[in-house]
């Protein structure tokens, strides 16, 4: 999960970070508020998921409370790369005399954490990571060893920063580095990294991302949750413990086993080729135990995304018998139809494993014209392709 910067923000702060005072709003009045609380001479942003504000006119100096409103005014309901600005952050403006980058984060093809460092931080820091590599250092970080003084001077000798902030940023890199563990984070970036004229280091930027699978352990980050950002079907899924992730075709897929369901979502993307590039819709794994109840809550959410035209539901029979299976696809259908879901799209049935034929003769005799049956799971994808490319 990303953090929106006031919320890193706040999330420095409780580590101890240096950051500057500030308050959100999603008014005008509200803006003023802080502004006015603030003493006038602030930073306005504009808080959105996505980089790169400062370049989109997301991020300005007021050197008072109306030209803060003003700017507040402008920020909000502005659009940034796609997305909407509906809360600004204003804080105390920080005098700049020189932008620094400080990052952590999990480097998966290195199996290890990762810090990145430069004293050539702030905007362009894309730009200088590709045309002056030497200028941005990495220095590779033990999990189990973590940040201590000693590996902090070492970021701070490796990306040379000068003298005169070198133990405000060795006692900023450990404290990043805390604020990285506690919080169950796969990304902690401070851009910039200031030195004010009178040389004193601040995180004038957060970027943070949380590691969803450790939030049962942080019931402090619920706040952090946005519901407005959240995907409603992901959201209704997540409510019945349903993995769920929403994707961008028109192939509803539904199946047992998180392996099965991606290559699943392969096959129908490789079959949809000859459908004119049809896709899958979603990922939706309903796990080894799949009751009726289960499948239902699954096909209800599958079937309640606009998008999907055809749904396959690819099941290889293990613990559960595919007997169980069928019998579940036709009580969940019947399930919807109690609870008034007008079930209208095609559904593409591939039962193999555990008592297969006796799964697919429950389906054959009870002949639902919404049920088709294919053997295979190419056949399945090919025909469940073929139905929502014809789909209205
Ligand atoms: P980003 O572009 O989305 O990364 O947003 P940032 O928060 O990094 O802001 C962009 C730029 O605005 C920074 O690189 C700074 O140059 C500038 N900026 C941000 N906060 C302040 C501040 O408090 N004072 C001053 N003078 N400039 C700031
Ligand atoms: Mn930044």
């Amino acid at each position: 999960m990303d953090l929106y910067e006031y919320q890193g923000r706040e999330l420095f702060e409780r580590h101890g970070l240096p950051v500057l005072s500030g308050g959100v709003a999603t008014t005008p009045e509200e803006a003023r508020a802080i502004a006015d609380r603030l003493g006038g001479r602030v930073v306005v942003k504009a808080q959105v998921k996505v980089g790169g504000r400062g370049k989109a006119g997301g991020v300005k100096l007021a050197e008072g409370v109306d030209e803060a409103t003003a700017r507040a005014t402008d920020i909000l309901g502005m659009d940034i790369k796609g997305h909407t600005v509906h809360k600004v952050m204003l804080t105390v403006t920080a005098d700049i005399a020189e932008e620094y980058y400080l990052s952590y984060l999990l480097d998966r093809a290195n199996r290890t954490f990762l810090c990145i460092a430069s004293v050539a931080g702030g905007m362009e820091i894309e730009t200088v990571a590709e045309t002056d590599p030497d200028k941005v250092a990495k220095i590779a970080i033990d999990a189990i060893q973590g940040v201590d003084e000693a590996k902090a001077r070492e970021i701070v000798a490796a990306a040379k920063f000068p003298a005169d902030v070198s133990e405000q940023i060795v006692d900023i890199a450990q404290k990043l580095w805390v604020a990285f563990i506690k919080e169950d984070a796969t990304l902690v970036e401070v851009n910039p990294l200031a030195k004010t004229p009178e040389g004193k280091v601040l995180c004038l930027d957060a970027k943070v991302t949380l590691d969803e699978n450790s939030h049962f352990r942080h019931p402090d980050q619920e706040g952090f949750v946005d519901a407005a950002s959240v995907d409603p079907l992901e959201q209704a899924a997540k409510e019945k413990n349903l993995n769920y992730v929403k994707l961008d075709g028109s192939v509803g897929i539904i199946g047992n086993g998180a392996g099965l369901v991606m290559s699943t979502l392969d096959v129908v993307a490789y079959a949809g080729e000859n459908h004119g590039g049809v896709k899958p819709a979603n990922f939706l794994d309903i796990g080894g135990g799949a009751s009726a109840t289960v499948m239902a809550n699954g096909l209800e959410i599958v079937l309640s995304d606009p998008a999907v035209k055809s749904v396959f539901v690819n099941v290889f029979g293990g613990i559960t018998a595919c007997d169980a299976v069928a019998n579940g696809i036709l009580q969940a259908l019947q399930l919807l139809a109690d609870r008034g879901e007008q079930v209208t799209k095609p559904l593409v049935v591939r039962l193999d494993g555990n008592n297969a034929e006796a799964g697919r003769a429950i389906l054959d005799s009870a002949a639902n014209p919404l049920v088709e049956r294919v053997d295979t799971m190419d056949g399945a994808a090919a025909r469940a392709a073929e139905l929502a490319a014809a789909g209205v």
